[in-house]
């Protein structure tokens, strides 16, 4: 990959006010799943993630766009797979045809950022028309290997043009985890409620949830790739702006979605749907600039007891490694003063053995090292997981007390 460039803006991406107060300083910080050689560590794209709260209206918001050229279209991540997932995607589409009457049975679907397709199949099946844009070219090959119909590009407000006549006006427009990547949401937004239907329409969004974020200490979710960090609040207040009305933050039960995400439904002003307008649950706390103040300061201070853990972990010659070389992984370990002490970084599938992770230069392994290079105690990122790895790092003579979760390590406890 080509250097990418960093701009930097001067205006808040929702209001345009200038009055931006940052909150927190992540210096020199990678991109979540640039491993490279280890000849390579030092050459790696690094730049500061500082994320601001806007003083007026008080949205989270990085202020640089990081230019990343053809990084997506080579993208080739998917969550395709997981019976989790599967299962979520399913709940989502039923949910929003058996909750939200439509004029036509056949309802048309936009996904923007359609991955796989695997979402816009379990449409499909509920008997709605669907279509798919997205950057990356292998995954529209495989999406399109489904039967899934997908546009090849990476969707701008202008986008809307070059859609074919019959998704010129659409009854549902999707996005999940990509609205938090736009540069500009406002313009976007606008766009969306542009070819939704009037009468009923339906912009849902998944985004990371900041208030989660913040309760859990997530700081490996600010990342280059995010430009906008929501709450219910802010949500509502965003489609506000353009003429949205949210009509639902609860579209999938809470026990059934992946970690950390925030699912609203909005609908425009003049639907008929708007009489369900719903309010947001955020506490009053976000209200108030002191709160973000507290935020920057107490991430601070989980980032320490993670360095104080592995020093700890690590005196008198013990050993440790890392579980999980997702973007937690990676971006934990960026921000750590010691983790170039964790002996290596495991992972079930990892991109290539012989890569290191970007700025921490930790060993990426796969299983196997756990058996035959066996380390004291292993801190395990992909916390969600944690009692699924324990039991299967336990066939290789780990007992459960070596485990470490970070969620635990991040607030103090070990
Ligand atoms: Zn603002």
């Amino acid at each position: 990959m080509n250097q990418p460039k960093v701009h930097f803006r001067k205006a808040c991406r929702l209001c345009g006010s200038t009055s931006l107060q940052r909150f927190l300083h992540l210096p020199e910080m990678p991109f979540t799943d640039d491993f490279i050689t280890p000849e390579a560590l030092g050459s790696e794209f690094r730049a500061d993630i500082d994320v601001f709260i806007c003083t007026s209206c008080l949205s989270a918001q990085t202020q640089h766009d990081v230019d990343v050229g053809d990084y997506y279209e080579d993208y080739q991540y998917s969550v395709g797979g997981s019976s989790t997932a599967s299962r979520f995607m399913r709940i989502l589409a039923e949910n929003t045809v058996a909750r939200f009457p439509a004029s036509s049975a056949s309802r048309k679907v936009l996904e923007v950022g359609s991955g796989d397709g695997e979402q816009l199949v379990a449409f499909k099946n509920t008997g709605c028309r669907v279509l798919g844009y997205e950057p990356s070219s292998v995954l529209c090959k495989v999406a399109e290997a489904k039967g899934i119909p997908t546009i090849q590009g990476l969707f701008t407000a202008d986008s809307i043009h070059q859609l074919p006549d019959e998704f010129k006006e659409v009854d549902v427009v999707m996005l999940s985890y990509t609205f938090d990547h736009l540069p500009d949401p406002r313009a976007f937004t606008a766009a969306a409620r542009a070819i939704l239907n009037k009468d009923h329409g339906l912009l849902i969004v998944e985004i990371h949830n900041l208030e989660k974020i913040i309760e859990r200490q997530e700081y490996c979710l600010f990342e280059h790739e995010h430009s906008i960090y929501l709450t219910e609040a802010s949500v509502a207040q965003l489609c506000g702006l353009e003429g949205l009305t949210v009509i639902d933050f609860d579209l999938v039960p809470e026990a059934d979605r992946r970690a950390n995400s925030l699912i609203f439904v909005a609908t425009p002003n003049e639907s008929q749907l708007a009489a369900k307008a719903v309010k947001p649950s955020t506490p009053d706390a976000f209200n108030h600039l002191d709160h973000y103040s507290l935020i920057g300061a107490n991430i601070t201070s989980a980032i320490q007891n993670l360095d104080r853990f592995v020093d700890q972990m690590t005196a008198n010659g013990k050993t440790l490694a890392g579980y999980g070389a997702g973007g937690r992984g990676v971006m934990t370990l960026a921000a750590m003063r010691s983790a170039p002490k964790l002996k290596y970084l495991v992972d079930k599938k990892p991109k290539r053995p012989g890569l290191v992770a970007p700025k921490s230069g930790v060993p990426l392994v796969s299983l196997d090292e756990l058996a035959s290079n066996p380390v004291d105690a292993i801190l395990v990122f992909s916390f969600g997981y944690i009692d699924e790895i324990r039991r299967e790092v336990s066939a290789l003579g780990y007992q459960p007390d070596q485990f470490y979760s970070l969620l635990d390590v991040l607030a103090g406890r070990f």
